[in-house]
């Protein structure tokens, strides 16, 4: 029986939009729930069984087995995973209401259009019409659909690992987010950017104490003023450039595609070239530390005999100890410092069947495809998957327009996809699904 693969992620992808899952952190809000059961329905209707577990009320996620009749049952399950939730959207700053999955000039806008909404209605898009077909994938799948992602997947991915980590018996390959869009070289030449590998999350807190007093007077040991001096000397420092083996893949891929020798010393220069993608490439060639909240004092004249500032650090594969290192020196000895978050770095080589069959399958559906590695700056769920050895890989497929800032998208106003990128990913799901 013939199916269309693409036939219905437009439409999941609206309807998944509409529901609002977006995720404030630590203050309430409205939880995975709704979209969770939104999706376990969409699964039902073509007799896929699933289960929703909420680590908090609301806070859920979905997991499901499918393994229909024809799927290889000595092959190890794959499992493919998306988040829920989305980051809040101010509607005030949209063109289009963030949560009513507009389509306007070929594209479905809305918070979650490009993290992560796309994806899991092109998973569902394809489960559906493969489901209904009776068309089953080569290799039994675990759908994952989280909570909690935009927050570090404490009440999704990461409570899945800690409370029902039998589901994921004999899985050793998953894909996800963030990767598998296009970066257009040429008219004839596409770089796909797979995800093998995420930084590290370092969040630290640095607590400065000193002689409380007047502040009239001379005070010697001023809280502020030393916790000041670190925090400019952290947010001031040059992370020297730290190469890792995804990084240096996907430099050598840029270098050929413009036919230019690229030293990594100055290869920021070279990615400007590539438009936006070059700011998320540019943070992952060295560590960074950036200073981002501040507290301090009650009343002006009163020198506090404590202070404290945060620092968002993250580290590259590898680049963890030279990090910590490096922060012990920058604080100096008069400053405690306290470790918030701690998340390692991920990273997998890029190579063997699976990543055949991602190259195999955009270019059948892109003759200018060229899969490739990188280095994302960000954390994900990988990170949970990642404590079970679960080899990880961002491929969420997307032929993109040259010109639309993509990472600009992320978390960004006007968060949106066009249709014909979502209707794209799909069709290179399904044959990844039938080849994986
Ligand atoms: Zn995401």
């Amino acid at each position: 029986m013939s199916y269309r693969a693409d036939e219905e992620v437009v439409g999941i992808c609206r309807d998944l939009i509409r529901i609002d899952s977006t995720n404030f952190g630590p203050q309430p809000g409205p939880g995975e729930r709704a979209a969770a059961e939104h999706v376990a329905a969409l699964l039902d209707e073509v007799g896929i069984s699933s289960e929703i577990y909420e680590s908090e009320p609301k806070r859920a996620s979905l997991i499901a087995d499918w393994a229909p009749e024809g799927v290889d049952p000595s092959a190890p399950p794959l499992l493919i995973h998306g988040h829920l939730d989305v980051v809040p959207a101010n509607a005030d700053d949209w063109t289009y209401d963030p949560f009513a999955g507009e389509i306007a000039d070929g594209c479905v806008w809305g918070r979650g259009a490009v993290d992560m909404k796309d994806f899991d209605a092109m998973l569902l898009s394809v489960v559906r019409a493969r489901a209904r077909a009776g068309v089953a994938p080569r290799r039994p799948i675990k759908l994952v659909f989280t909570a909690d992602e935009e927050a570090g997947g404490i009440y999704g991915a990461h409570w899945l690992v800690d409370h029902h980590r039998d589901f994921f018996e004999g899985c050793t390959e998953a894909i996800g987010e963030v990767g598998g869009f296009s970066l257009t070289i040429r008219d004839d030449l596409r770089l796909y950017l797979i995800q093998t590998a995420e930084k590290g999350i370092a969040w630290l807190r640095l607590i400065a104490e000193g002689r409380a007093g007047h502040g009239s007077m001379r005070n010697d040991d001023n809280a502020v003023t030393e916790l000041a001096a670190a925090v400019a000397r952290i947010g001031q420092y040059d992370w020297p450039h730290k190469i890792t083996d995804a990084q240096r893949a996907f430099l050598d891929a840029v270098s050929e595609a413009f036919g230019i020798e690229l030293d990594p010393d100055r290869a920021e220069e070279t990615l400007a070239k590539l438009g936006s993608i070059s700011r998320m490439i540019g943070a992952t060639m060295s560590n960074t530390a950036n200073p981002t909240m501040l507290t301090a004092g009650y009343k002006h004249n009163v020198i506090p005999g404590s202070a404290e500032a945060s620092i968002d650090g993250r580290f590259v594969p590898g680049g963890k100890d030279e990090f910590l290192a490096t922060i012990d020196e920058l604080v100096g000895d008069k400053i405690r410092i306290e470790m918030d978050t701690l998340q390692p770095s991920v990273e997998t080589e890029f190579s063997g069947a699976l990543v055949e069959a991602m190259q195999q399958c955009l270019l059948a559906e892109d003759p200018g495809a060229r899969a490739v590695p990188f280095l994302m700056s960000g954390g994900t769920d990988a990170k949970a998957w990642d404590r079970l050895g679960i080899r990880c890989f961002g491929f969420a497929p997307l032929r993109l327009p040259p010109d639309l800032d993509f990472v600009g998208m992320f978390h960004g106003v006007d968060e949106r996809v066009p249709t014909e990128s979502l209707e794209f990913g799909a069709r290179v799901l399904d044959r990844f699904l039938a080849t994986a």
